[in-house]
């Protein structure tokens, strides 16, 4: 099959031509019919993830078609060969303690396509334990559309509707306008709440803008402009690109009881972000954490993405074909990719 393959982290990948994955006996073969490019494509690219090993296919946001069915997966199990199907990037064991709770995001022995084996740039894909994480597309939703939801509008619409408790009346800021925060500014904008997008880029505000947020400009004193136009503070703020300084922000844009919830990957020296504690003992501020979103927490999603509740299709920006994957990849680390919305690959 044909697949985007690099051997050495942040050489450049090479369409190459490699076997078929075998078919685990709970899992899944998907036959790729559309792939996200993503930035934790491009941060494993960049050798930023320690579950990769190499060589190795990125490519985790994906939808497409059942090629084959493991060996232990019985026939009245509800899946057949040819269903259309998505999986969540966190694909879960269903045996630990955390799976055991629900809480299948954080399975301690999760497997992630595209990290911890070969993903989603490529023909075919392997999903593990395809019971439980196998989502089925409903008729309404294109492979494209549902690709895009995949990673970033999901791990978004979980933040938003679920760990911060968005509540009617309350007042949202969202650090960083890429594909996750347009995502986050697209489901709270819906949720008819308060929106300030918050970036350095112009065609990142703009994107924003046209979403429906106020647009707030990043960088240095973005927390106190926030304050200033909110009155005072929002009462949740989202760092949706990831860095120590967007979570500080993030934090300090808070009233007093507000919420942040960090869905940027935090790699490299954000690892350990410093942040403002004296503000959170004062104020009874809450640090929340999101991370993906569960299987079985998809169908309320894809069901108001179907009755056009919102329309992640208006975040994608651009279909490309496998071959220009390499090429996209390499414009993940710019910042001049805010604003234009997902890359979506076409197979
Ligand atoms: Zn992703
Ligand atoms: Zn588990």
């Amino acid at each position: 099959m044909r697949a985007v393959l690099f051997s050495e982290f942040g050489e450049r990948p090479e369409l190459a031509d490699v076997p078929e994955p075998e078919c685990p006996p709970r899992g899944a073969v998907i036959r790729v019919r559309a792939t996200g490019v993503c930035r934790s494509d491009w941060h494993g690219w960049m050798g930023h993830d320690d579950t990769i090993s190499l060589p190795h296919v990125p490519g985790h946001e994906f939808a497409g078609e059942i090629a084959e069915l493991g060996s232990e997966i019985d026939s009245d199990s509800g899946w057949a060969v040819g269903d259309r199907v998505t999986a969540p990037f966190i694909c879960a064991c269903g045996r630990c303690s955390e799976c055991l709770s629900g809480n299948e995001q954080v399975c301690d022995a999760q497997s992630q396509p595209g990290f911890t084996h070969w993903g989603s740039f490529a023909e075919y894909v392997v999903v593990d334990e395809a019971e439980l994480n196998l989502i089925r597309l409903p008729d309404a939703l294109g492979f494209v559309e549902a690709a895009s939801l995949g990673c970033r509008f999901a791990t978004a619409y979980r933040a938003i509707i679920s760990r911060s408790r968005l509540a009617p009346g309350e007042k949202i800021a969202v650090h960083g306008c890429g594909g996750v925060g347009l995502s986050a500014i697209m489901i709270a904008v819906a949720a008819g709440v308060t929106v300030y997008g918050v970036d350095v880029s112009d065609a990142a505000l703009d994107a924003a803008e046209k979403l429906g947020a106020v647009p707030v400009r990043g960088g240095e004193g973005a927390a106190e402009r926030i304050l200033a136009a909110s009155g005072g503070g929002v009462d949740v703020s989202v760092d949706a690109f990831g860095s120590s300084e967007t979570a500080f922000a993030s934090v300090q844009s808070l009233k007093k009881r507000g919420r942040h919830v960090q869905i940027g990957l935090m790699v490299g020296t954000s690892a350990l972000a410093a942040m403002p504690m004296d503000a959170v003992i004062a104020g009874e501020l809450e640090i929340l954490g999101s991370h993906g979103m569960a299987a079985h927490e998809y169908p309320s999603m894809l069901g108001a993405v179907a009755e056009e509740f919102f329309r992640p299709i208006e975040l994608v920006g651009r279909r490309i074909s496998l071959d220009e994957v390499p090429d996209a990849l390499a414009a993940m680390g710019t910042a001049g990719a805010a604003g234009s919305g997902m890359t979506v690959v076409e197979l």
